[in-house]
C-alpha cells in the first residue's frame, strides 16, 4: 500500500492550489470518486493479509475523512470569493449623478388645436366631436356630394368591408351637429369641430391622417352673411398668427357650400417676396369656407327658407408648420422626440 501520509500530503498541496468550483469537483472526482486514488487504497485492503486489514481499513478511512474535510473548507473558501467577486462587479456608484426624469411637452398639433379651441370659444363658438369612422350619408350624400359626383374622386377615401369609411374631412360633424340642434330646437348654433380625417395620400405635403377643425354657424337668415364670415375667419388668422397679416379671399368651389371661398394668407416665409414654399406666389392657401348650400341645411332638416349658415375647414397641420415653421408635414408624424422637446414648457 502507498503510504498513506504521503497521499495526505498530495491531495492537501493539489486542494491549495484549486481556484474554482469546477477544478474542486474534478479534484473531489479525482481522490474520492468511485476511480479515485483513496478508493483504491480501499479496494486493495483485500489483498492484505486478514490480521491487518482492519487496522489499514480505519487509517485509510480516518485519510478519507480527512482530505473531504479540507475539500469542504476549500468549497466555503472558494464560494465566498464568488460572492464577493460578484458584490464588487455589480456595485452602485453612490456618487455618480442620477437620471432626472424630464417634463413632457403637447405635441404641435395639439398646442394648434388647443389655440384655435380658445380663439374660437373667444368668440361663442362650442367645441363638438363626431365618429372617425363614418358611414356614406355622413361624408358624401348629405354635404350634396352625390353618388357619381366628381369631388368623391378627388377625396381617395379609406373604405372597410362593410361599406362604412374613414371620414374625409370634419364636415361630417356639421350634418350630425345640425341634426342634433334641429331635434332639441337648438339653433341658432356656433361651433366648431376639430379632429382626425384620413385620404389615401402620402407625400412631403400629405400623410394618410391629418387634422382638420371644421366651423359652423347657422342662424336665421337675417343674422348671418358672407360678411359675417368674412370677419370671423380675418379676426381669427389675425389672432392665431398674433400678427397683422395679409389676407385675401378667392373665389372657390366646394359641393357644400355656396358662394364658395379659399382663403390665403401672406407667405410666412418670404412676407409676400415669394419663395420656394408659396411657389413665388407670396401666398399660401390656409382654408376654405363659404356659405352653406341651401341642400345640405334642408337634408339636416333645417329650414332654407328661414335659416341660412356658414362654415370653415382648416387643416391643422398646416397652420402648425405655418405657425412653428415645420417644413416637412411628415415630421409631425414621426414621434421623434428631438421635435417634440423643442415644444416642451410652450402653451397654446
Ligand atoms: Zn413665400
Amino acid at each position: 500500500m502507498t503510504d498513506l501520509h504521503t497521499l495526505l500530503n498530495e491531495a492537501t498541496c493539489e486542494l491549495n492550489t484549486v481556484t474554482d468550483l469546477k477544478s474542486l469537483d474534478d479534484c473531489r472526482v479525482a481522490w474520492l470518486g468511485k476511480q479515485g486514488k483513496i478508493t483504491a487504497q480501499l479496494k486493495n485492503l483485500g489483498q492484505l493479509p486478514a490480521d491487518q486489514r482492519r487496522d489499514a481499513g480505519q487509517k485509510i478511512n480516518e485519510i478519507k475523512n480527512q482530505v473531504a474535510a479540507l475539500i469542504e473548507v476549500r468549497l466555503a473558501i472558494l464560494n465566498t470569493e464568488k460572492i464577493s467577486a460578484q458584490l464588487a462587479a455589480e456595485s452602485v456608484d453612490v456618487s455618480l449623478p442620477g437620471r432626472r426624469q424630464s417634463l413632457g411637452s403637447l405635441h404641435p398639433v395639439s398646442l394648434t388645436r388647443e389655440r384655435i379651441s380658445q380663439i374660437f370659444m373667444g368668440m361663442g363658438f362650442d367645441i363638438e366631436i363626431g365618429p372617425e369612422i363614418e358611414d356614406d350619408y355622413h361624408n358624401f350624400a348629405a354635404l350634396n356630394i352625390a353618388e357619381f359626383h366628381p369631388a368623391r374622386a378627388m377625396q381617395d377615401t379609406f373604405y372597410f368591408d362593410d361599406g362604412k369609411l374613414l371620414r374625409t374631412h370634419t364636415s361630417t360633424v356639421q350634418i350630425r351637429t345640425l341634426k342634433e340642434a334641429v331635434k332639441e330646437n337648438r339653433l341658432p348654433l356656433r361651433a366648431i369641430a376639430p379632429g382626425r380625417v384620413y385620404r389615401r395620400d402620402f407625400d412631403v405635403t400629405h400623410t394618410p391622417m391629418f387634422h382638420q377643425v371644421e366651423g359652423l354657424c347657422v342662424d336665421e337668415a337675417n343674422n348671418v352673411s358672407f360678411a359675417s364670415l368674412k370677419g370671423i375667419i380675418i379676426e381669427f388668422l389675425r389672432v392665431f398668427f398674433s400678427q397683422s397679416i395679409k389676407i385675401r379671399f378667392r373665389a372657390s368651389y366646394f359641393p357644400f357650400t355656396e358662394p364658395s371661398a379659399e382663403v390665403d394668407i401672406t407667405c410666412q416665409q418670404c412676407h409676400g417676396a415669394g419663395c420656394r414654399i408659396c411657389k413665388h406666389t407670396g401666398w399660401l392657401e390656409v382654408l376654405g369656407c363659404g356659405m352653406v348650400h341651401p341642400r345640405v341645411l334642408a337634408m339636416a332638416g333645417v329650414d332654407s327658407e328661414k335659416y341660412s349658415g356658414w362654415a370653415f375647414g382648416v387643416g391643422l397641420d398646416r397652420l402648425t408648420m405655418l405657425r412653428y415653421n415645420i417644413s416637412d408635414l411628415r415630421a409631425l408624424f414621426e414621434n421623434d422626440l428631438r421635435l417634440l422637446q423643442q415644444f416642451s414648457g410652450l402653451t397654446a
